[in-house]
């Protein structure tokens, strides 16, 4: 597997946790008829708590999109044909009765809320803006989200299944965000937080077998760049001697 550095800490190139830390031992995807696209933020790529990479890596046939300041993005650029574009926003209007889910495409914004709101500005002009019903709190303990109500991409995306009547997706993709949160919190070192969210999480009767393995004790590494304490890097790039 090729390897990328972020911060001097070497992650796994599709969960972008530090191998220690990898679950991509227990990746589950699934396939729906709706058509997602997610527009990212261009500084949210390499931050491994991303809750949109995990729909991109769950959620078969999902397109991401990185937003730049430099680049314009239109509706003609996103629409897929024979769909609705649908935006998902909080100030959106109250979800239609009853779609066909073949018929829809729904773009996800995704990012920090300040990015988020930098890319809304453009998005809520792309199509049919929507706001989906979202009630108790969020499971995204990466991220200051409880205050206000706010959920994570990954968490809109489960909403999105269910309302759609997907629920067998949305149970997987829900284990799947689970088991983020938890290595993540693992991977900065917050052992307690870590298992006390587990009590709570389907993950832990998902996937007792990763679990096990990540708790087995390792040897200590020399230390180096790789004994980092792990965090979110806003703006981290990959350097070039490990691109493709
Ligand atoms: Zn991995």
């Amino acid at each position: 597997m090729r390897r990328i550095v972020v911060g001097g800490v070497h992650r796994c190139e599709a969960c972008r946790l530090p191998h220690r830390w990898c679950v991509c031992a227990a990746r589950e995807t699934v396939a729906v008829p709706l058509a997602i696209d997610v527009m990212m933020h261009r500084r949210e790529r390499f931050r491994p708590s991303s809750s949109g990479l995990v729909v991109a890596r769950v959620m078969e046939g999902v397109r991401l999109h990185v937003w730049e300041r430099e680049r314009q993005w239109t509706a003609g650029a996103l629409r897929r044909p024979g769909r609705e574009l649908w935006v998902l926003h909080p100030h959106g209007e109250a979800m239609p009765s009853a779609p066909a889910p073949e018929s829809v495409q729904v773009v996800l914004i995704d990012g920090v809320w300040s990015e988020a709101a930098v890319i809304a500005r453009e998005a809520l002009g792309w199509g049919r803006v929507v706001s989906l019903p979202m009630s108790g709190e969020s499971r995204y303990w990466l991220r200051a989200q409880q205050e206000g109500g706010r959920f994570s991409t990954a968490e809109a995306m489960i909403h999105l299944l269910r309302f759609f009547g997907f629920d067998a997706a949305g149970e997987t993709l829900r284990r799947q965000f689970e088991l983020h949160v938890y290595a993540n919190l693992r991977a900065r070192g917050l052992k307690e937080r870590a298992e006390e969210f587990l009590r709570g999480s389907p993950a832990a009767e998902a996937f007792p077998g990763l679990l096990a393995r990540l708790n087995e004790r390792r040897p200590l590494a020399a230390p180096g760049p790789d004994r980092r304490v792990d965090s979110d890097v806003p703006g981290a790039t990959l350097p070039p001697a490990s691109s493709p």
